[in-house]
């Protein structure tokens, strides 16, 4: 058999539908809390922020929404995307175990974010919006927004995360490339962003407060909604392509993962590859470990709390209960940005409750280590944050080793690293360091929990 396997549908085998994974939970999740009455919210409260159509979806329990032709138009542009056997990786490791990845970098963006932004923007264009507000750490996601916006004639603002900002300069002109604006935060555009300048005056931001400004922006513009890459149902529920199709793609080459490894930023590229497999278990199939891979120096899975928090430094947005390292937590500076926010999708930290999957953490030497056995093996550079994902399928590869089993491994390359490069520069020079969150920092962030009743 040749080296190179690519398991490949046709694009008639776009998923019809997103699959929503609380219809197969055992138990309903924590209802969502009104940032200021600290009582569920009702869906009119979210109307300032996020068009109709998905709210309707944030707050369903149906098992699949249909996915409607526009988006399943854009999707075919890259989707299904394709599914690879990496055989000269598990050479090079020497594994009786069987390694497949879903690459999700053949988007335009180059990464899974796409498969949400595209949505995104349909419903907003189909409800009037013009304008989307957004946040972004590395850039991956306002880079899939402006994208998704050039494609339905919405504009974007962007609030990018100071330190990325700096260090990843090509993802702001690729999303000038698609029409959008980008700037820094935080910034004095708005009075989230002026208060925390006053300060932190060199602050380098966070995803807490980048969220922050754009809620704000969106909450006080008629004409602007705005978008999340990551973290809420809805959006985990768009990934689920990545997951359904993999199922499809196995089932072609007569497989079916033992384990399914993902790395968790907010949690939404995860859901996507792990969901499908985990809601196929819980309806009676075979059983699948489920391993999430998360950076140690943001550890919200491994070492957060499950309590309700906000989704934001500046405590604009609704209370989840989640997985959180505090709100006011703001990680080190380090390479893989898409990972830096303080807490975990609603629907990942339940599953880990229940019992259903597991985590681990690991530092970014690491990772960079995985990442480059991996591209010198398979050819593909992976994103910083997939290099979790690839240390974790290592690492499960060589158990296998260790443990004489033939297992099968499925990880999801959630994106390339080509925009990265400074990353593995850095890695090459040996400057990369594991730099630790100041613990107490995290313990004043995680004694700082509001404090809710519903608990
Ligand atoms: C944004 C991003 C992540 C982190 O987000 P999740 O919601 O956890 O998937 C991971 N990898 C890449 C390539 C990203 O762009």
């Amino acid at each position: 058999m040749s080296d190179t396997v690519k398991y490949l549908l046709d694009e008639t085998k776009i998923p019809k539908a997103w699959y929503n994974i609380v219809a197969d939970l055992p138990v309903p999740p924590p209802p969502v809390l009104h940032p200021g009455t600290l009582q569920p919210i009702g869906q009119g409260d979210l109307a300032p922020l996020f068009p109709m159509a998905l709210i309707m979806q944030e707050v369903s329990a149906e098992r699949y929404i249909d996915i409607p032709e526009p988006v399943r138009d854009v999707y075919r542009q890259w989707r299904p995307s394709p599914l690879y056997r990496a055989r000269r990786l598990e050479k090079a490791l020497d594994t009786p175990a069987k390694i497949y990845y879903k690459y999700e970098g053949v988007s335009p963006a180059g990464s899974h974010k796409p498969n949400t932004a595209v949505p995104q923007a349909f419903y907003n264009k189909e409800e009037g919006v013009k304008r989307l507000a957004t946040e972004t750490g590395a850039g991956q996601w306002g880079s899939a927004l402006a994208f998704a916006g050039a494609v339905f004639g919405l504009e974007v603002k962007v609030y990018m995360v100071k330190v990325s900002y700096q260090q990843k300069p090509y993802r702001k002109a690729l999303m000038e490339a698609w029409g959008a604006t980008c700037v820094a935060s935080p910034s004095e555009e708005t009075n989230a962003g002026r208060q925390i300048l006053k300060e932190h005056p060199h602050s380098t931001g966070s995803l807490g407060i980048a969220i922050s400004e754009a809620v704000e922006v969106a909450a006080t513009h008629d004409d602007t909604k705005y978008a999340l890459g990551s973290v809420l149902n809805h959006v985990l529920m768009h990934q689920t392509v990545i997951g359904q199709e993999a199922i499809a793609q196995m089932d072609m080459a007569d497989d079916y993962p033992d384990v399914v490894v993902g790395c968790t930023g907010g949690g939404s590229n995860f859901s996507g590859i792990a969901f499908p497999f985990i809601g196929a278990q819980l309806r009676g199939g075979k059983k699948v470990r489920v391993i999430a891979c998360e950076p140690s120096a943001c550890p919200s899975l491994t070492r957060g709390k499950y309590a309700y928090d906000f989704g934001d430094t500046g405590h604009l947005t609704p209370l989840v209960k989640m997985h959180t390292l505090g709100s006011t937590f703001v990680p080190p500076g380090f390479h893989a940005g898409g990972l830096r926010y303080h807490g975990m999708a609603p629907l990942v930290s339940l599953v880990q409750e229940l019992g259903l999957i597991e985590s681990r953490a690991y530092t970014q030497t690491k990772c960079f280590e995985a990442g480059v056995q991996f591209a010198r093996a398979e050819g593909i550079l992976p994103a910083p944050e997939a290099n979790h994902a690839i240390r974790g399928a290592i690492d499960e590869a060589l158990r296998c080793k260790r443990e004489g089993k033939k297992q099968t491994i499925l990880f999801n390359l959630c994106g390339h690293g080509h925009f990265d490069m400074q990353a593995y520069i850095d890695y090459f020079a040996g400057k990369l360091e594991d730099s630790a969150y100041d613990e107490k920092e995290l313990a004043a962030a995680m004694a700082d929990l509001p404090k809710v009743a519903a608990e």
